[in-house]
């Protein structure tokens, strides 16, 4: 359904907190989309906002008390306008909003909306309720119809900039690994039509997005309604995307290892639009502890996948996340996915200290892990990925990477962009390459970037 602006809402100025994953910060810009038409602007801080969301994340530790402890905070600005004559509506979205719905109205009665991930939709109908009823509304449930079925088209491009999009396809895990809230703030898992999906990236790659993230839980147990009726997978929705004008590079993420298939791991030998790097977690290298977790596979089995990318595509690089501490997880298991670390080889990795969510499986095991003992797991594991991650970009250096250029340097006269493999990369240039796809020679590795010279102004695209 595509809802028309109305040009005569007064304007209104919106603004949008963000915390936690990029699907989030696709759900930030979409609900920015549904409030246009009532005449929401977003604007760069709270205090001037006739409205503000806090689009929240659940994910980690004391993840509900960072909320009670912003939303103090937007109490006083909300105070401070109402002395002034001037309304706030406060919404507090997300996935801690689908959690603890009922406890943050009675802990923050100031605030006069909650909405979870899967009724944003709905937010036009709900600030109209909150001001017609004066007292707060909560949407928390799962709504029988998909949310992307009644959103405004998206306005592209979305962050995190002109010519890189994210692009939601897929929502939602049915995989309930033991120690995750997904499944239960996010529910279950969904796919976009393809339609929808071509239609918003065709809307991207027009309005000048040359690279796009499609994003999902478990982006590669994607199956959506194709046109002609069949259920599509990732692989098949990824060739469709490279047939559209413009569009230069497909990545995607977070993929499960189970859900990865064959086809999809042809798919990157024989689709160059496809990047050749891959977030693809394991959490852990014991095969107890990815038992305790539910995770479906073996070390080995990750190592196998692994093997076979890499036959595919040889230069693929992977990032990963880690858990450690699990409930249960004892030196030897750590040594295991030490082991693991050593054997695969990661690009980039996320690695984080074991959090009990309540109500998952995991927090109320017994064999929990005391936190020094996790913190000095912890500092072990991050060493040797950072080593990994540093050999991975020294061994750029003197290589000829295609860099898609997104914008300006910090240095006068500099331009920054992407390699491949998602690392930042920044040359002396002319501001016009910016937004194409340029061959640069790899110079020197930066703390957290890469610096190279222009091999030649030979646009790739
Ligand atoms: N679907 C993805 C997968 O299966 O790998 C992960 C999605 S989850 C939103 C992102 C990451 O947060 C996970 O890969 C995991 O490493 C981390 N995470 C999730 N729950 C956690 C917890 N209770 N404690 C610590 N880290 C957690
Ligand atoms: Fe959470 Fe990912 Fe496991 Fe689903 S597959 S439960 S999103 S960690």
């Amino acid at each position: 359904m595509t809802r028309t602006p109305d040009q005569t809402a007064p304007s209104r100025a919106l603004h949008v907190i963000t915390w936690g994953c990029q699907m989030n910060v696709y759900d930030s810009a979409r609900m920015g989309d549904v409030l246009r038409p009532l005449g929401y602007q977003p604007v760069d801080t709270p205090d001037t906002a006739d409205m503000i969301i806090l689009n929240t994340c659940h994910i980690r530790d004391r993840a509900a008390e960072k909320v009670f402890s912003e939303l103090g905070r937007l109490r006083l600005i909300k105070e401070a306008r109402k002395a002034e004559g001037q309304q706030t509506i406060i919404a507090v979205a997300g996935c801690v909003a689908q959690a603890e719905g009922q406890e943050i109205l009675a802990r923050a009665p100031y605030v006069d909306i909650v909405l979870g991930p899967q009724t944003y939709h709905r937010l036009p109908e709900m600030v109209a309720r909150a001001a017609r009823a004066g007292n707060a509304v909560i949407e928390t449930d799962f709504p029988t119809e998909q949310k992307f079925d009644f959103l405004p088209e998206a306005e592209a491009p979305q962050t995190p900039g002109n010519y890189t999009a994210f692009l939601t396809i897929q929502e939602g895990c049915d995989k309930f690994c033991s120690f995750c809230v997904v499944p239960y703030t996010r529910g279950a898992e969904s796919s976009r039509s393809v339609q929808s999906v071509l239609a918003e990236a065709r809307r991207m790659a027009q309005s000048g997005v040359r690279e796009i993230s499609l994003l999902g839980q478990n982006v590669n147990a994607y199956h959506g309604e194709g046109p002609d009726g069949t259920v599509w997978d990732l692989t098949r929705l990824a060739y469709a995307l490279a047939e559209i004008p413009g569009l230069s590079r497909i990545r995607y993420t977070t993929s499960h290892p189970r859900d990865m298939n064959d086809a999809l791991i042809a798919a990157h030998r024989d689709l160059p639009e496809l990047m050749p790097f891959l977030h693809l977690p394991v959490q852990s290298g014991s095969d107890r502890i990815l038992r305790a977790m539910n995770r479906g596979h073996t070390a080995d089995e990750y190592r196998d996948l692994v093997h076979r990318l890499r036959a595919a595509k040889p230069d693929l690089a992977l990032s990963s996340d880690f858990i450690i501490g699990h409930p249960g997880e004892t030196d030897e298991d750590f040594e295991a996915t030490m082991q693991l670390v050593r054997d695969v080889g990661f690009a980039l990795a996320y690695s984080f200290k074991y959090s009990p969510r309540p109500g998952t499986p995991a927090a109320g095991a017994p064999l929990q892990v005391p936190e020094d003992v996790k913190d000095a797991r912890l500092q072990a594991l991050q060493k040797l990925l950072r080593e990994q991650q540093d050999a991975f970009n020294a061994s750029m250096v003197g290589k000829t990477v295609p860099v898609l250029f997104t914008g300006k340097g910090r240095k006068p006269g500099q331009i920054a962009g992407r390699s491949p493999w998602l690392q930042p990369v920044h040359v002396i240039g002319p501001d016009r390459l910016i937004g194409q796809t340029v061959p640069v020679r790899i110079t020197e590795r930066l703390t957290n970037s890469l610096g190279g010279i222009l091999e030649e102004e030979n646009v790739y695209a």
